[in-house]
């Protein structure tokens, strides 16, 4: 039986996890549950786990919070969180939190000797320089989630030190992958929000409208599999079946496949190297279909090529990128922002950015408090 703490467990994959949790009683047991304000969510969740522990990040949600069964103690608060996953006896932090306030709880779990099922993208794009070591000497895994990068790691056979010659991240292009530039300057909110084959979050569904997921699918890339930049490789393809590839030094490549679903990157990271039904749609090959692939128009999307190059940059360049685009999508989303000012933002922002080393939270923590600070300052001129 894997023991659990769940953190981000109201959210889009946070919801998926515990459907994981629930199909297969006898292999996972949620043994904490912590989320950030969605109270009846969470309270409807704490009802079917039953877990020892449970916490909301958010306090003021958390005084909200009634319908608790008698046996789960309950806490508010960002520091319970982060108290749960040090004390909590466990085997795996799944931390499925958005944004860069991931990157506080993968530190707690690793600094707390916890294995770390990660889909938070941002512990890694904004603290790969920390993370990446500070795991290796504390001999914790960072198990990918993120579809892409749980495809590459099933060609490398589990294996992330496996030699290869190119890794090969393949793309839908997002909401409007077939819009012209012209067409970009009016888009809603709304049809950003309509990804053709993926249901996921509000921000990283614009991230993927812009394709920045993509450029930080990169930088995670690169982070888990000692990827050098210029051997990751991009590929829209359209259909969203291929995961991801893994090219070896005799040409030969591998490629995952399956229906465009996190249910399967989020049980086998629970359970690799071993495998069991998962509850997701099968590829139907009893009918004719086509898998399509195109290069990367980089001038399309400004914001992959920012995020490949504060990849490249390194230290806080990364940070600052995402926390500019946290706000900036914020305000897009509210409609405070047109589409193509999210890119203008970013690249203000990182304009004015003084690229640090990344040494530890607490510098990566500031160039994220200044750069939202510019960010915001940019958008209400
Ligand atoms: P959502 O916005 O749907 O959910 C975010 C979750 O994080 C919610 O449970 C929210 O709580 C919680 N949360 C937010 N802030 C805090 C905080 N300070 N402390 C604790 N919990 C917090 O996001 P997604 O599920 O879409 O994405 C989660 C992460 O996974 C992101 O990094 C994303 O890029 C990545 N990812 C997502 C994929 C997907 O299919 N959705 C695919 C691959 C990667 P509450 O709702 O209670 O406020
Ligand atoms: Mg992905």
């Amino acid at each position: 039986m894997k023991k659990i703490i769940l953190v981000g467990s109201t959210g889009s994959i946070g919801k998926q996890v515990v459907k994981v949790a629930v199909a297969h009683p006898d292999k996972f047991s949620i043994c904490a549950l912590c989320a950030h304000s969605n109270v009846d969510e969470f309270e409807r969740q704490l009802n079917i786990l039953k877990p020892e522990y449970a916490a909301l990040s958010c306090a003021d949600a958390a005084k909200r919070v009634g319908n608790i069964p008698k046996t789960t103690a309950f806490y508010g608060g960002e520091d319970a969180v982060i108290k749960l996953i040090k004390e909590v006896q466990a085997d795996v932090v799944f931390v499925a939190v958005s944004g860069f306030a991931g990157l506080k709880y993968s530190l707690a779990a690793i600094n707390a000797k916890k294995d770390v099922a990660l889909a938070n993208k941002e512990t890694l794009v904004c603290g790969g320089d920390v993370i990446t070591p500070l795991a290796k000497s504390m001999g914790v895994n960072v198990i990918p989630v993120d579809s892409e990068h749980s495809a590459i790691w099933q060609c490398l056979n589990f294996n992330a030190e496996r030699e290869f010659k190119n890794l090969i991240i393949t793309a839908s292009g997002g909401a409007f992958r077939d819009y012209s530039k012209e067409e970009l300057k009016k888009v809603t909110p709304a049809q950003a929000l309509n990804h053709p084959t993926w249901q996921m979050g509000a921000k990283i569904t614009v991230d993927c409208a812009t394709l920045l997921n993509k450029g930080y699918e990169v930088i995670e890339a690169h982070h888990l599999y000692n990827a050098d930049y210029n051997s990751i490789k991009t590929v829209i393809h359209r259909e969203s079946i291929i995961h991801s590839m893994v090219e070896f030094t005799d040409g030969a490549i591998l490629a995952q496949m399956g229906v465009p679903s996190m249910i399967l990157p989020i049980q086998l990271a629970l359970t690799y190297p071993k495998r069991y039904d998962c509850e997701v749609g099968k590829v139907d090959f009893s009918k004719a279909f086509t898998l399509n692939f195109q290069p990367v128009d980089e001038d399309k999307y400004p914001c992959f090529k920012l995020a490949l190059n504060c990849g490249i940059r390194g230290g806080t360049a990364p940070t600052a990128l995402n926390a500019a685009a946290e706000v900036a999508v914020n305000a897009f989303l509210s409609g405070k922002l047109s589409f193509l000012d999210i890119a203008k933002v970013c690249d203000g922002v990182l304009q004015e950015h003084e690229v640090l080393k990344a040494t530890d939270y607490s510098t990566l923590e500031n160039a994220d408090i200044l750069a939202r600070r510019q960010a915001l300052k940019l958008i209400s001129r």
